[in-house]
């Protein structure tokens, strides 16, 4: 089977690690079939849409590696919902009502007194042309209602009506289209909501398979129906847990709370977002993945837990930690070049200091620090005629893994100091820092010009 999938955010804000979930589940699904992957941009809502949003959008996909086969606007495709409109009108599945939202309200309250389940009873579909007319002529306008196909002759009696698939996370799930309303898919002002063209677009861009958050379970049954209506077969579908904030409210788009821009501002690597965002909430053991191919090697949707998962920002950072400290150098070449880090010293440089950082970006003190050095340093008078010495003790080059060793031992030998006593004056000299990166591994970096211009 060819797959298709998409990844459909609305860019109405910036999306955040449970969006960026959506998008890898579908990225490395189709990537271990060699499939396609699309971004469709749901921008029908024309007043909360934003370019500037979907740019990020892509933006950030491209960061965490994902690159789209085909991206597609809803805003540029009106004519094909146009014409599915036309045919389920055709068909008599879509109907105009006139309802406000009080009306409907009231309504529902009377239901809900009456024990009935609090469902749209389909009153709209009980006027007469003369009836609309006189609606219509008092200036209200329609919005119009998809007819479920929930009865057998008539639609006021509904029954029990099963829609099933197996989802790919889920395992094998019902919807009782009985338990629903007839959703509106045309709007008072003609605007479009979600469910039709969503339908609409996985059928014409031949959408094989929809991996979406479980906020949309209820949804798949009705879409399934609309599949049905308009002469096409449903694709698969798959509905994964939604992140939560380690106290449990869910993550908003709109908030920019822990936005993939704001963490890749933050210095997180890529991959870590992406390991956690994907093996969270999963069977997996939740490690940091080098790169996509390992990430796809250790994902499988069915291995989602069916309840939310709890995301907390520490482990991000603590799995970012943990990649920058193993990444060769290879994987931050680009990035260290950006900063100015390039030439012949970056490679043993790089293998240095890796495993002091926070962020990549951290190497940019560590470079400063080993070409210029660290300017004053504060140091005791004592420790200051101590390390006078000690840099009169300096080895002749070439210098390498050993002379750290080989030059404090010299200086133990003279000067009888030792321990702390003896390595942090020498370290803060050399680097104005009280800890950082080993000195075996710096020293061969230092020529001994440089480091002598260090002597206080
Ligand atoms: N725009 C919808 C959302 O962000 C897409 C849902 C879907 O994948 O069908 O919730």
């Amino acid at each position: 089977m060819n797959i298709t999938v998409r990844f459909a955010p609305s860019p109405t804000g910036h999306i955040h690690i449970g969006n960026a979930r959506t998008a890898l589940f579908n990225w490395l699904f189709a990537k271990k079939d060699g499939g396609r992957f699309i971004l469709r941009f749901d921008d029908t809502d024309l007043e909360r849409s934003r370019r500037e949003y979907a740019d990020q959008i892509e933006e950030d996909l491209l960061w965490l590696g994902i690159r789209p086969d085909k991206t597609v606007r809803q805003s540029e495709r009106f004519p094909l919902y146009e014409r599915a409109v036309e045919k389920l009108t055709e068909k008599g599945l879509l109907y105009p009502c006139y309802e406000t939202p009080e009306e409907l309200e009231l309504r529902r309250k009377v239901r809900l007194s009456r024990r009935l389940p609090p469902v749209y009873g389909r009153e709209a579909l009980k006027l007469t042309s003369e009836e609309r007319q006189a609606v219509e002529a008092q200036g209200r306008k329609p919005h119009w209602r998809f007819l479920l196909p929930n009865f057998d002759d008539d639609p006021f009696s509904p029954r029990r009506t099963e829609v099933r698939w197996d989802d790919l996370v889920r395992g094998h799930q019902t919807v009782d289209l009985a338990s629903m309303s007839d959703p509106v898919l045309v709007r008072e002002d003609g605007t479009f909501l979600y469910t039709l063209p969503s339908v609409v677009d996985d059928i014409e861009l031949g959408v094989s398979h929809i991996i979406r958050g479980d906020d949309h379970v209820t949804n798949t049954g009705a879409q399934i129906a609309l599949f049905r209506a308009l002469d096409a077969e449903p694709p698969v579908f798959g509905h994964h847990n939604l992140l939560t904030t380690a106290s449990g409210e869910g993550l908003s788009k709109r908030t920019g709370a822990l936005s993939i821009a704001s963490l890749r501002e933050a210095g997180i690597e890529p991959m870590a977002v992406a390991s956690l965002a994907v093996l969270i909430g999963t069977s997996e053991a939740v490690t940091g993945c080098r790169n996509m191919d390992e990430l796809a090697e250790r994902f499988d949707p069915a291995s989602s837990s069916k309840s939310a998962a709890k995301f907390d920002p520490a482990e991000l950072a603590m799995l970012s930690r943990n990649l920058i400290h193993t990444m060769p150098y290879e994987e931050a070449e680009e990035q260290l070049n950006e900063m100015g880090i390039s030439g012949p010293g970056a490679r043993p440089f790089w293998n240095a200091v890796r495993g002091n950082l926070e962020k990549v970006a951290d190497a940019a003190f560590w470079w400063r620090i080993i070409r210029e050095g660290p300017g004053e340093t504060e140091l005791s008078d004592e420790d200051r005629s101590f390390v006078r010495e000690a840099f009169d003790l300096l080895p002749p080059e070439p210098w390498d893994r050993d002379t750290w060793r080989s030059w404090t031992e010299s200086v133990k030998a003279v000067t009888g100091r030792k321990g702390k006593a003896l390595f942090r004056p020498l370290r803060l000299a050399l680097t104005g820092k009280e800890s950082g990166p080993e000195l075996a591994d710096l020293m061969p970096l230092l020529n001994r010009d440089t480091a002598m211009s260090r002597r206080p």
